[in-house]
């Protein structure tokens, strides 16, 4: 994903250099959206963000690029309010949830595959997953003295994803602060690990609200 995209060069409509900014800065008129999620936001590829910042900055650009504001100018800038307003949501809804950011980043770094491996058992909680089929397989045959034993199976895994997350935590900042590679592939393994437990807890409570 990283350098598909080029930004504009110079203005559409008048020609002058325009960098990377969003409106031309001699003309006035919208340019073409940046389709780099962190570029659109002006913000730097980092994995901790402060979450108000980014709010203030999704506001102020929803504001300058309502579709409301370009009926009167050219079709070109009414055709890029809209693209831009579409980018805006995808990027505000990715970056401002850690987990999908992260899954963000990886992509934009060239990490192929990020979600299907979901499906991989993770051979660490092999055995707490045989177990949990059992209990599984017993309440939908409708032994309740199962419940219990889901409802123990699920708090072990909701405790398993605190702990994945607070590991995140740690990894996020030492990438931010390393940009190393390595990083980001203990982070794509945890996020296997935390979308894995994740798929379990929706299962048993899938089960227990029957
Ligand atoms: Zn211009």
């Amino acid at each position: 994903m990283q350098d598909t995209f080029k930004h504009a060069e110079a203005c559409w409509q008048c020609g002058t250099p325009a960098e990377q900014d969003l409106f031309c800065r001699y003309c006035n008129s919208l340019q073409p959206p940046d389709l780099d999620y962190f570029r659109f936001f002006g913000l730097e590829p980092r994995l901790k963000l402060d979450p108000e910042d980014l709010q203030q900055r999704y506001y102020k650009l929803s504001r300058l690029l309502h579709p409301d504001r370009y009926t009167r100018k050219t079709s070109r800038e009414r055709e890029y309010s809209l693209e831009a307003t579409a980018i805006l949501n995808d990027a505000y809804r990715t970056l401002r949830d850690p987990i999908a950011r992260a899954e963000y980043v990886l992509k934009r770094e060239g990490f192929e595959n990020v979600e299907p491996r979901s499906k991989n058992v993770d051979l660490e909680l092999l055995e707490e997953v045989f177990e949990l089929n059992m209990a599984l397989e017993e309440l939908r045959a409708g032994d309740e003295s199962a419940r219990p034993q889901l409802e123990v199976a699920r708090d072990k895994f909701l405790a398993m994803r605190s702990e994945i997350d607070r590991d995140l935590q740690d990894l996020f900042e030492e990438y931010d602060a390393t940009r190393s590679r390595e990083i980001l592939e203990k982070i794509r393994r945890l996020l296997d690990r935390r979308r894995y437990v994740q798929n379990l807890v929706a299962e048993v409570d899938r089960e227990l609200s029957n």
